[in-house]
């Protein structure tokens, strides 16, 4: 559809910028995040998985490593945890993708 098409465009738009600003201006940064997620939400877009964890979803700080986010491994139960620095929100996404063969 045209108009998810546009929104699709925005919400890359919204993150690139979100990605420009997170360290001159985190506050700015967080609103474009926020903003993104919103269009998603009002044209039913869905973001792409890279998109959905490039952000913390509790407060829309863009989770860069060493940065604003600490990741870690879990080689045992083959996960990766990403902790927000900003609002200290733990993340959980498993590393290795089961194949359904
Ligand atoms: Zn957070």
């Amino acid at each position: 559809m045209f108009r998810s098409r546009i929104a699709r465009e925005r919400i890359e738009r919204l993150l690139t910028l979100a990605r420009e600003e997170f360290k001159t201006n985190p506050e700015r940064s967080r609103s474009y995040v926020e903003l993104a997620r919103k269009i998603g939400m009002r044209y039913n877009v869905r973001l792409t998985k890279k998109q959905k964890r490039s952000f913390c979803k509790k407060c829309n700080q863009l989770l860069m490593p060493d940065e604003t986010s600490q990741v870690q491994r879990d080689s045992k139960k083959k996960l990766i945890i990403i902790k927000c620095l900003n609002c200290g929100n733990i993340y959980r996404y498993p590393y290795k993708v089961k194949s359904c063969h």
